[in-house]
């Protein structure tokens, strides 16, 4: 059953639709198949076949997993309108739960879950006594970008460059979100400052050598980004919080010397 998730995508299954089964040890094998397939954080329903007289063997499978159980004596029209209602409300949930986390402009994610993953390494990191690095990235004159080109254009411009935000995450701990407004931010587990830098500054580069025109960035022809890198060594001795309001206090410093640069700070 591993396997599904990855040929749901391909096949783009809707529903998987098990039948309990008649004796003893074919309704044990069919609940331990649909406690394996949720274990997989399917994103289709599972739907169990099974008769009118199971009451407790109902609860267990809903409880182990099940999203709907359809009886073999309803009509068959009945079993097909229900199991189509419950694919289209699988399908609603799973795109609430998506707009939960991402970011709907950029596609990155949001703020809120940023937090969420923030916090449990942060937790990691002080189990294992490693740096943590975070860089707060915003954009340079970016009111006057607005200004100049128009609100729509602005928000095209801050898609674009979150997708050269998005394929400068290498790591798979890395993440990437917007934390607001024209503000992006990446969370580096396991990363010292130098290191923390030098993705900063390879990030800053590939977003000016996209070339977006921005002509009233008195620094450059181009939008620009200033970026602000904070991290933590000794992090018993800290909070959470201190590690993001340090890299604001270094990015008010790439702002305050010249923009368009990343600035580095940390807690020792
Ligand atoms: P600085 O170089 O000091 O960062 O200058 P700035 O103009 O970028 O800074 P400021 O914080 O004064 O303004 C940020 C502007 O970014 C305000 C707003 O016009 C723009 N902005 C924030 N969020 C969005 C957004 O979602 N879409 C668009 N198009 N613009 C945004
Ligand atoms: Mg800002
Ligand atoms: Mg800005």
């Amino acid at each position: 059953f591993s396997d599904y998730e990855a040929q749901s995508r391909h096949l783009q299954i809707d529903a998987i639709v098990v039948n309990f089964g008649d004796t003893n040890p074919e309704r044990n094998q069919t609940l331990n198949a649909v406690a394996e397939l949720k274990r997989n954080d399917l994103d289709f329903p599972i739907i169990c076949m099974m008769d009118n007289a199971e009451p407790a063997h109902e609860s267990l499978a809903l409880n182990l997993g099940a999203n709907e159980i359809l009886r073999w004596q309803d009509d068959k029209l009945v079993q097909l309108t229900r199991l189509k209602k419950r694919i289209n409300t699988h399908k609603a949930i799973n795109i609430l739960s998506q707009h939960a986390y991402v970011d709907g402009l950029t596609g990155l994610y949001n703020k809120r879950s940023f937090e969420k993953t923030y916090q449990r390494e942060w937790r990691i990191a002080a189990r294992s006594h490693l740096p943590v690095s975070v860089v707060l990235l915003d954009f340079d004159y970016f009111k006057r970008y607005n200004d100049k080109y128009g609100h729509c254009a602005g928000d095209e411009c801050l898609k674009a460059l979150s997708q050269v935000i998005k394929s400068n995450i290498f790591r798979p701990s890395d993440i990437a979100a917007r934390f607001g407004g024209e503000e992006f931010i990446l969370l580096l587990p396991d990363t010292p400052l130098d290191s923390a830098l030098i993705v900063a500054n390879r990030l800053r580069v590939s977003i000016t050598d996209k070339q977006i025109p921005h002509e009233d960035n008195p620094n450059s022809d181009y939008v620009t980004v200033s970026l602000g890198v904070a991290t933590v060594n000794k992090i018993d001795d800290f909070e959470a919080a201190d590690l993001i309001n340090l890299a604001d206090n270094a990015l008010y410093k790439a702002k305050n010397a010249g923009r368009n640069q990343a600035f580095g700070l940390q807690l020792d």
